[in-house]
C-alpha cells in the first residue's frame, strides 16, 4: 500500500481482558475497542490513540503500539490506578458470549484529553466507550472529514439519551445485530436499519459476527459482506473493532467522501481485519501483518461471492 497516510484518531477502551473460549483461555489479555481498532486501522493510516490505562499495563504493548506505527501519546498512564477490566465467556456456538465481569476503574474518572494537533485530524473514530466521552472528543475537533462510532448493550441500557445525542452527529454508526435489535426494539434487521436511521445515523453498519456484516448507507441502498468462513476461530473478541478499524482505515486512505462503491470496499477491508483478528487471542494475529498478505485475503473474499461468469438461465 502506498506512502500517504491520513491521520485517523480513535478514542475508546484500552482493557485487560479475561477470554475464555470452549477451547481456551486466556487471563491477560490485552483488549479494548481502542486497542483492536488501532491495530487493524495501522496498516491503512497514520493511527493516534486516545484513552486510558493504568500502571498494570504491559509495556509490551506499548511497544507493539510503536512497532505498528500507533502514536499512544494520547493514551494517559494512571500511575496509582488498575486498567479497565472485561472478563467474558464465549458459547460453544462462538458467535454468543456473556459477559462475566466489567471493572471500568482508571475509565471511572476519566476525562479524555487531546495532545496538541489531534484536535483537528481529519478522521474520526469513537470506538465503544461511555457515550459521554465520546460525545466531549467529539466537540473537541475542528471538522473531521469523516466521523465513525461504535458502541454496544450496556450504553444503550445505561446511557441512551447521550448515546442517541453521538449517534446523530456521526456520519458511519457500527453496531452489531444483538445491539440494533436492542436500541429499537424491532427484531427484523431491516426495519431495525431503518429506525436506527431515524434516529440520525447516515450510514449504519450492522455486524452478524460468523454471518458478515451489513451496510446501510444514506442514499437507501444496502450491501451484505460475507465473513470469511474459518474452520477455527480462537478467540472472537475483537472482531468488531478491527472491522471497524479496516472500514475506517480504508476510508481514510482513500481520502474521497464516502460513497456507494467506497463503502462497499470498505466493508471488505473491514471483513478482512475481522477475520484476522478472531484467528488469535488479543491482537496477536494483527500484529504480524503486511500489506501482502492483506491484500490476499481480499482478493479471497472477492472469490467468496463472484458469482458474475455464473450461467443465468434464459
Ligand atoms: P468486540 O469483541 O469487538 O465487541 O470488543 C471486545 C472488547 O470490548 C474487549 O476487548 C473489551 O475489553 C471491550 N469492552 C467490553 N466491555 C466494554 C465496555 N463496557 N466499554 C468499553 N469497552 C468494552
Amino acid at each position: 500500500m502506498s506512502v500517504e497516510r491520513p491521520d485517523l484518531l480513535v478514542v475508546g477502551s484500552v482493557a485487560i481482558d479475561w477470554i475464555i473460549t470452549p477451547s481456551a483461555e486466556r487471563e491477560e489479555s490485552v483488549g479494548g475497542s481502542a486497542t483492536f481498532f488501532a491495530m487493524a486501522a495501522a496498516y491503512f493510516a497514520s493511527v493516534r490513540l486516545v484513552g486510558v490505562v493504568g500502571a498494570d499495563f504491559p509495556q509490551r504493548t506499548l511497544a507493539d503500539f510503536r512497532a505498528a506505527g500507533v502514536d499512544a501519546a494520547g493514551l494517559r498512564i494512571v500511575e496509582d490506578g488498575l486498567t479497565f477490566r472485561w472478563k467474558g465467556r464465549y458459547h460453544e456456538n462462538m458467535n454468543d458470549r456473556t459477559t462475566l465481569e466489567t471493572h471500568l476503574n482508571v475509565f471511572e474518572s476519566f476525562v479524555p484529553s487531546l495532545p496538541p494537533g489531534y484536535e483537528s485530524s481529519e478522521y474520526l473514530f469513537l470506538a465503544n466507550i461511555q457515550p459521554q466521552l465520546q460525545l466531549q472528543v467529539f466537540e473537541r475537533m475542528v471538522g473531521p472529514r469523516l466521523c465513525g462510532m461504535d458502541t454496544m448493550n450496556l450504553w444503550i441500557d445505561v446511557a441512551r439519551d447521550d448515546l442517541l445525542r453521538v449517534i446523530a452527529k456521526v456520519d458511519v454508526l457500527t453496531i452489531n445485530e444483538e445491539e440494533a435489535r436492542l436500541l429499537t426494539g424491532e427484531h427484523n434487521l431491516v426495519k431495525a436499519a431503518r429506525g436506527i436511521q431515524r434516529m440520525g445515523a447516515r450510514n449504519l453498519v450492522i455486524k452478524r459476527g460468523e454471518y458478515g456484516a451489513l451496510l446501510f448507507d444514506e442514499s437507501g441502498d444496502f450491501f451484505v459482506a460475507p465473513a470469511l468462513p474459518l474452520e477455527e476461530v480462537i478467540d472472537p473478541t475483537g472482531a468488531g473493532d478491527s472491522f471497524a478499524g479496516g472500514f475506517m482505515g480504508y476510508l481514510a486512505r482513500r481520502g474521497v467522501p464516502p460513497s456507494g462503491a467506497s463503502l462497499r470496499t470498505a466493508m471488505i477491508y473491514g471483513s478482512v481485519m475481522a477475520s484476522f483478528c478472531v484467528e488469535g487471542f488479543s491482537y496477536d494475529r494483527l500484529r504480524e501483518l503486511d500489506a501482502a498478505a492483506i491484500q490476499a485475503r481480499f482478493r479471497r473474499f472477492a472469490q467468496l461471492t463472484d458469482f458474475a461468469h455464473a450461467h443465468l438461465l434464459s
